[in-house]
């Protein structure tokens, strides 16, 4: 099955009992047993709910994986992930990740004896330079959030397999449409299912998917254990958003492309982020791995100054001012107060992500309407 196709049926089924052909909203907490242990498969809703399994379900198809998990969250997926690891264990991770991440990672999880390293994951050396005995995990995040960075997958999983470390790759930016982090050798793939997959910024949701056996049941049982898990209604919802991500996506990057070159030739632009362009540092990896160029376009002004950059998105009015991303309208964010408050201005300055930075979200909205928002935001 093609991709365009497993969206729409993989790993699904019409109801066994009614043949309703998308799956009803089990809002159930629990399930009838005959005699104790003498059940159809369910017992309660935190261990396993069948709406929930239809979209775990459809998350390990498009993934072309075999095992798929939902969370209540993004945050909450990686928490699960972290969960596998024990005090004196190291991560290795991207420089540039997502605050929320950056927070986990610093303000919880090194309180209980986890040590974590942020570097720039498209250096090898840098990597090769952390790795010891205690390193257990690679973490991943590409296109990064908002520089747009991207890190080479296979490179990373080529320094990891030595080793044998785990490679988890945070898949929200790029989706399983543009890139598919298993068929690169990574180990575990999470999204942020509240952005493109989910798709209508109606929903909060984490995903994970893998391939190993003994690595899905520690990740089943911690998501039990732990119990952070999505209810039905919202399973339902992203298993709908779900249906028409290849379509979404492809308009999402050709919208992308059409602002990211507009940006480029405004006179009151300074940078524009976006790895679409030949002059972007990875082109050449972005174009290797990525089917396309993605919706997310960050940039700054000239001046540089924080008020500019607030001005301007006060003014845009289709780019509605919010935090998120990946829905089918065009949002516009400043990082620096915004997604990455919670990164201390010193570590986010090194990453680029300096106080005149403005990230849009590219919706799916007529493209010359866009243009013409940027256009009177960018003059006033
Ligand atoms: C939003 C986001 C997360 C966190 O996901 P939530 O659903 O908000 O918990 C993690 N990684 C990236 C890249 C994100 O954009």
């Amino acid at each position: 099955m093609r991709f365009n196709t497993k969206v729409i049926h993989g790993n699904q089924h019409h109801d066994p009992s009614t043949g309703a052909v998308m799956p009803p909203i089990y809002q159930t907490s629990t399930y009838a047993q005959k005699s104790p242990g003498d059940h159809k498969g369910f017992e309660y809703s935190r261990t396993g709910n069948p709406t929930r399994q239809a979209l775990e379900n459809a998350f390990s198809s498009i993934e072309n994986g075999t095992y798929g998990l939902a969370f209540g969250s993004g945050l909450a997926a990686i928490d699960a992930v972290i969960k596998l690891l024990k005090p004196g264990d190291e991560v290795i991770a991207t420089n540039d990740l997502y605050g929320g991440t950056y927070r986990l990672f610093t303000q919880i999880f090194k309180r209980f004896g986890i040590v974590f390293h942020f570097t720039g994951l498209n250096v090898i050396e840098n990597i090769e330079h952390l790795i010891n005995s205690n390193t257990k995990l690679i973490w991943v995040e590409t296109p990064t959030n908002p520089m747009l960075n991207i890190i080479d997958i296979e490179a990373v999983v080529q320094i990891a397999k030595k080793n044998q470390i785990r490679v988890a790759v945070d898949n929200t930016f790029a989706t399983p449409y543009l890139q598919q982090p298993l068929n690169l050798g990574a180990d575990i793939v999470m999204h942020s299912a509240t952005k493109y997959l989910g798709g209508h910024s109606d929903v909060v949701m984490g995903a994970l998917v893998v391939n190993d056996k003994a690595l899905a049941d520690q990740l089943y049982f911690i998501q039990n254990a732990s119990g952070a898990v999505c209810g039905p209604m919202d399973s339902f919802l992203v298993l709908r958003g779900l249906k028409t991500l290849h379509v979404r996506m492809q308009r999402h990057c050709e919208n992308g492309a059409i602002i990211a070159r507009f940006l480029a030739k405004h006179p009151k632009v300074d940078k524009v982020f976006w790895p679409g362009f030949e002059s972007h540092p990875n082109h050449s990896i972005a174009k290797k791995q990525m089917r396309d160029f993605g919706g997310m376009v960050s940039f700054s002004t000239r001046g540089n100054t924080k008020g500019d950059a607030i001005k301007i998105v006060e003014n845009l009015k289709l780019f509605t001012l919010a935090e998120s991303l990946g829905g089918v309208e065009s949002l516009c964010g400043h990082p620096a107060t915004m997604t990455h408050a919670s990164i201390p201005k010193e570590e986010r300055e090194k990453t680029g992500v300096t106080d005149s930075l403005i990230r849009l979200s590219v919706g799916i909205e007529d493209p010359n309407d866009l243009l013409e928002d940027l256009e009177q935001a960018l003059k006033k």
